[in-house]
């Protein structure tokens, strides 16, 4: 069975690309598993340049599976902000409810509210290099509602339903969100080329 690290320490994050891969024969670890706690500076300018920034640090350091992803909220009205900024929108402290407040007062005016969660997966499998790519189209409620999720669910409604990210259940967020669907082409990918 083949190793490959995740980079992330989100448990949240790991589970779900553990349940999503779990038929295929790998053992993920996360970078908690492997107790490597550097502080990647993910400083740049595109979600893609983001993900492999991590991907590339890991390789570097001798691992030659490789999953690193990274995620955006893209704001039609406001020219596909936050973006790569999505975790510090409101400032450095990465606060979700700041986050979201400074969301709905940019929005305060505008009548487009539509919106894209947006993940790029950057793998490195078997020392090569490989990209992918899941989109969740939707829209930015006027207000917050449930209390699952994390980030900015409570504000996106998906295309399709009436109900946010935040009061969806994590399985149809799974099947349907930006990471959950970024994941099914990397499994797509493994399995088919015959990988796993
Ligand atoms: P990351 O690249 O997965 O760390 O995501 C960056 C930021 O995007 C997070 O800090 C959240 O604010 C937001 N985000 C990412 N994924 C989701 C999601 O599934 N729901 C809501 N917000 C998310």
């Amino acid at each position: 069975m083949k190793q490959f690290v995740l980079a992330s320490h989100n448990e949240h994050k790991v589970q779900e690309v553990r349940t999503i891969l779990s038929n295929l024969s790998m053992d993920i670890k996360s970078l908690s598993d492997l107790d490597i706690h550097d502080e990647i500076i993910e400083d740049g300018k595109t979600l893609n340049a983001n993900a492999w920034i991590k991907a590339d640090y890991l390789y570097n350091r001798g691992h030659q599976n490789v999953i690193a992803d990274d995620t955006g909220l893209e704001v039609l009205a406001l020219g596909g902000a936050p973006g790569v900024y999505s975790a510090r929108y409101a400032g450095p402290q990465k606060n979700s409810e700041d986050n979201m407040r400074k969301l709905l007062s940019e929005l305060e005016n505008k009548t487009d509210r539509s919106a894209q969660f947006r993940t790029v997966i950057a793998c490195y499998i078997d020392g090569q290099k490989h990209t992918f790519e899941g989109i969740v189209k939707g829209k930015i409620d006027q207000n917050k509602t449930g209390e699952g999720g994390f980030g900015y669910d409570p504000l996106f409604i998906p295309d399709g339903y009436e109900l946010s990210f935040a009061v969806l259940s994590s399985e149809v967020k799974n099947e349907i969100s930006h990471r959950g669907r970024a994941l099914e082409k990397l499994k797509q990918f493994l399995s088919s080329d015959n990988i796993y």
